[in-house]
């Protein structure tokens, strides 16, 4: 397939609608900051921009604005800013307070909804044995090969109208309190791709999504979806690339651009698949690559990657923080193993902290920490992974946080209690405290190459990319038209040199 896709390269803010001030009015006002216009050309607003209820916005209630963060308005006037929107599609799963669900847990086997989420003994109907807890547990040779996420099964037990429990598909989080009024539950709720309620669903949300403006769609842990008996129910094969061409036939009536969300070892090459299929893809090596390379001085890696991106034409968005960790589980096959775990070492080291899946050892998934705290809080090798970030190919995606050179945030992590290891790198800046880091050379540097990067016409998704490592040193040339970039970065102390060429003649950046 013809791997070109119908978006920008150019740089993009990520935040959570109340990450910049409170509302996502304050962020077009920050954006609106003479130290902040020319920066962007897009934002990955995060999903709590919607009615939702818990995972900060993964687990939707429905695909409305929230009003007390943001409105119509607010899109418009990031439209008229000349700034495209990356947004979310959790098409994995729904809140419990759904009015699906709700729908469900009123009408019980009356309610129209009833297929439209996974009833888990339906499924395994005839699979296995009913335990004293009224679920399912499925027979050994259905569920050797399945991939979990949590411990135990991936369930909540709701209760029915007829006062039954039952118990519901839930990859994902899940919270039951027990309150004065009864036991309240929250959870995702994993939807049922095989009933067409839910594929109407789907196209009423690309709609409502492209109405915001969205350009690109972040399917969020879409691999989840397509479920079968005995398969490893994440990434089936082929299930998961028919969903995903389903939902494109969808997303095109809309002018939507894909963008699937997957975390899979380098070596099962998944992201070459997606951009294989024509779909944008994320670069979730890079983040860890770069680390990697700091601390041990050397460039090939992550030159090999971008030669691997430049040659196979992936069109990637990266990044260097997220909402989420650092990603280790997709370096498998692309580092050595003894690498890895001195990588997370060092980021543990420096107050980090590592999530495993369910808790295995050697199954380790992300590392949370700022990424200016993982990189040791150190200016000038923050600045070197905003410049390497802004020249490897890719649409490069800008984590407010490391923007502002935030620091690990433990009283937040603290006060999340268990499982909150996230909120390490999640923290909301006040207006006084956007103003004071924007005082800060390490902030302003990242400004100005930020505008560079945004505005010259050396970068696209088309340009001439050149990259490689000689001794500790990583240059990255971008050629296009008229226009030349080139980046020189010293491993050995961090300094960088970047230098534009167009037909005026040639200025350091
Ligand atoms: C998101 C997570 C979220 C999960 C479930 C992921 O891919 O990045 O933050 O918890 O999907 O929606």
């Amino acid at each position: 397939m013809e791997k070109t896709v119908n978006a920008n390269n150019r740089p993009m803010l990520n935040a959570y609608p109340d990450s910049l001030g409170g509302t996502l009015k304050d962020i077009t006002d920050f954006l609106k900051k003479d130290e902040l216009t020319g920066t962007f050309s897009s934002f990955y607003i995060l999903p709590s921009l919607y009615h939702t209820d818990l995972d900060r916005g993964f687990s939707v209630i429905d695909y409305g604005l929230e009003k007390s963060l943001a409105t119509k308005e607010d899109l418009d006037a990031l439209r008229s800013m000349g700034i495209d929107l990356k947004l979310d599609f959790i098409l994995n799963h729904a809140s419990v307070q759904s009015p699906q669900f709700k729908d469900l847990l009123e009408k019980g086997e009356d309610s129209v909804y009833k297929d439209f989420f996974i009833n888990w003994n339906k499924f395994w109907e005839g699979k296995g044995t009913m335990t004293g807890e009224g679920y399912i547990q499925p027979d050994e040779e259905y569920i050797k090969d399945m991939f979990f996420r949590k411990p135990g099964l991936p369930i909540l037990m709701v209760m029915m109208p007829d006062g039954k429990k039952v118990p519901y598909w839930n990859t994902f989080y899940q919270e039951v309190k027990n309150t004065p009024t009864g036991i309240k539950y929250l959870g995702q709720m994993d939807l049922n791709i095989k009933s067409d309620l839910v594929w109407e669903f789907y196209d009423d949300t690309l709609s409502k999504i492209a109405g915001y403006g969205a350009s690109i769609v972040r399917l969020d842990a879409f691999a989840y979806a397509p479920k079968e008996p005995g398969l490893k129910n994440f990434l089936n094969e082929p299930g998961t690339w028919d969903l995903l061409s389903k939902v494109r036939t969808l997303a095109d009536k809309y002018g939507l651009t894909l963008l699937p969300e997957i975390h899979a070892t380098y070596a099962e090459k998944i992201y070459e698949t997606i951009a294989d299929k024509g779909y944008m893809t994320y670069d979730f090596f890079l983040p860890g690559l770069i680390i990697d390379a700091f601390e041990n001085k050397y460039g090939d890696a992550i030159v090999n990657w971008a030669n691997e991106l430049i040659d196979k034409k992936i069109c990637t968005v990266n990044m260097l923080g997220c909402h989420d960790g650092i990603p280790l589980l997709d370096l498998k096959g692309l580092i050595k193993e003894e690498q890895i775990q001195s990588l997370i070492d060092t980021v543990v080291k420096r107050g980090g902290y590592v999530k495993d899946l369910h808790g295995a050892k050697n199954m380790y998934y992300q590392v949370n920490a700022t990424y200016y705290s993982a990189l040791g809080e150190d200016d000038k090798k923050m600045i070197a992974a905003r410049a390497l970030q802004l020249f490897m190919p890719g649409k490069p995606q800008v984590w407010y946080l490391d923007l502002l050179a935030g620091k690990n945030d433990h009283e937040a992590v603290k006060a999340a209690g268990a499982g909150g290891h996230k909120e390490i790198n999640r923290t909301n800046y006040s207006k006084e405290m956007i103003d004071k880091a924007l005082e800060k050379d390490v902030v302003k540097r990242q400004l100005e190459l930020l505008k560079f990067r945004n505005s010259f016409g050396a970068f696209s998704f088309d340009s001439d990319i050149k990259a490689k490592a000689v001794g500790t040193k990583i240059n990255i040339t971008w050629k296009k038209d008229e226009y030349e970039a080139a980046m020189e970065l010293n491993l050995e102390n961090f300094d960088l040199v970047i230098i534009a060429r167009d037909k005026d003649g040639e200025i350091r950046v």
